[in-house]
Parts: C-alpha cells; structure tokens; sequence
C-alpha cells in the first residue's frame, strides 16, 4: 500500500495505473474510519483494479472552528485498516496541498438541494464546501468510480448534481448504510457519545423505523408521517432539527407517497449533530 501526500505524486501513480490499462475507485473520506468506511473500500476493491482512499478533514465544510478541531482523527490506524480492506493508495494531504495560497475557486450548486435540510441548519456553503473538496478530488484521483454512503444522503444527491452539471467522467456508487447492532448508524463522530448520550441516539432510528411500520401499514400522507417520526423521539428526550419526507433525487417536500420517499433526518445530542435517513417504496397502487 502506498501512502501519498502530494497531488502531483498522485496525479503521476494513478496516470501510470490507467496508461497499463486498470480502472482506478476512489473512496473519500475524512478519516477516523469504521465499518462503514470500510465496507465502500470493499466495493471499490471487489470492482475497481486500483482503490483509492483519501483521507481529508476538509476545512471548507465545517462552520464552527471548534467542530473542526474537535473532530476525531488517528491517521496510522486508518492506513491501517484503510489497508486491510482493500486500498492499494491512501492520499492523505495537508490543507495547505489542497488549498494552496491563492486559492479562490468555489463549486456553488443552488437552490434545495444545498439550501434545505443540513443546507438550511448549517448554510448552504457546507455543501459548497463538499461540492470543491469532491470536484478537486476527482480531479486529483481521476476515477472510473467513487463510492458514497446512503448514510449522508443529501450529500449523495449534492454530488450526483456537479457531476451531471459539469460532465465530470465518473460513475457514483452509493452503498447502504452500515449500523452498529442495535440499529445506530455508524459515524465518526459516535466516539463523542458519552454513555447516556449513546443511548438517546437511538431516537433517530427509532423515528425512521415508525416511518416504516406506519408506511407497511398503508400509510401514505407524508405530513403524518412525519409526525409518526418526531413522536418517536420524544421517549429518547431528543429533539429533531429536522424530519422530513422527501423526493430522493431532488429533495423536494412530498404530500404523499406515490413510489418512494427519501425520509431524513438530524437531531443533536450531546456534543454532536448525528443524521440518519431511510428510503421507503411503496408497490404502485398500494
Ligand atoms: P466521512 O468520513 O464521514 O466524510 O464519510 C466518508 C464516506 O463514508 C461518505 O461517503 C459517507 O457517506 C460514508 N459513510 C459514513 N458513514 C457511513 C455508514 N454508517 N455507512 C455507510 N457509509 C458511510
């Protein structure tokens, strides 16, 4: 496994690998890896003849200077591990490689699908900030493919828009949300959860699960669910900052079910903010 800091060594590794005719997956990610890290680097490994893992806190997606200085790293377990599923290249640069003096370059993408939701809780220029960090990243790696988790969905559908906007010759793979066994999606920032904390982040799926049995049930009106959601929390003392069904490309509000919904939500608890989403599909007529 070769561990690479600079983009002109990556640009040179993987042009070597694409000039011999393999096909290059890139897996970004901001470190601190688990499961769920772990199991988009297995799929890039079982289809890609050259896996690419980029680890990168990126500094122009966090608003609060304390979020980012808070967020938990440990770089020589990730290469580690990084290494054990499947990555051939680990790219691991400085913010001064990525964003040199002088850089001045923003990917904007308007309207709701970087406005509502997290856009609307933490500003637009969040997805902005991953917008850039994507686009350069692919740019840097050049990739066939690059694997996303279901867990941030609407990052999903923010990358899925610059690629189709601006051409970009790569193909997104979004892989399922991997959880902890009692249904916790897995994060990086879980390792923040004290004890009780840890117990009352179980609000999030216990909402998206009543979404589900109110849905297999026969329900459809999207405002009722909805309210099925919240209610969920309210046993765990954890308020939703938002729970919301959705269209699942556009992220447009839904009245009713008529295919599918795209149900997500964020709730903080503690000292963090955790997400959580489910899509759900309704058989045509049902
Ligand atoms: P992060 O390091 O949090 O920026 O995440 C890097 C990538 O891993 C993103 O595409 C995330 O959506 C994905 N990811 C994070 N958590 C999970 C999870 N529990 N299951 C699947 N993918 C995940």
């Amino acid at each position: 496994m070769l561990m690479v800091r600079c983009v002109g060594e990556l640009q040179r590794v993987v042009r070597t690998h694409r000039s011999a005719g393999a096909t290059v997956g890139l897996v970004p990610t901001m470190g601190f890896l688990h499961e769920g890290h772990l199991s988009l680097i297995r799929q890039a490994n079982c289809e890609c003849d050259v896996v690419v893992v980029s680890i990168f806190v990126n500094p122009t997606q966090f608003s609060d200077p304390n979020d980012l200085e808070a967020y938990p790293r440990d770089e020589a377990r990730d290469v580690e591990l990084a290494s054990s599923a499947g990555a051939h290249i680990v790219f691991a640069p400085d913010p001064g490689e990525v964003y040199p003096e002088g850089f001045c370059t923003t990917v904007r993408i308007h309207g709701p699908i970087t406005e509502s939701l997290e856009g609307a809780v933490r500003g637009p220029a969040h997805f902005w900030g991953v917008a850039t960090v994507v686009a350069k990243l692919f740019s840097m790696a050049q990739p066939d493919v690059a694997y996303f988790g279901q867990k941030d969905a609407q990052q999903c559908v923010v990358v899925r828009r610059l690629v189709a906007d601006l051409d970009l010759p790569v193909r997104i793979e979004i892989c399922p949300t991997i959880r902890e066994p009692d249904g916790l999606a897995m994060s990086s920032r879980n390792v923040r959860l004290g004890r009780d904390e840890r117990e009352r982040a179980l609000a999030l799926r216990a909402g998206l699960a009543a979404v589900e049995s109110a849905v297999e049930a026969g329900e459809r009106a999207v405002d009722e669910l909805e309210r099925v959601g919240r209610a969920a929390f309210v046993p765990f003392g954890v308020e939703p900052e938002y729970f919301a069904g959705v269209d699942p490309m556009t992220l447009h509000p839904l009245s009713t079910i008529e295919r599918s919904a795209l149900f997500v939500t964020a709730a903080p608890v503690g000292p963090v903010r955790l997400l959580d989403n489910v899509v759900v599909a309704v058989a045509a007529g049902r």
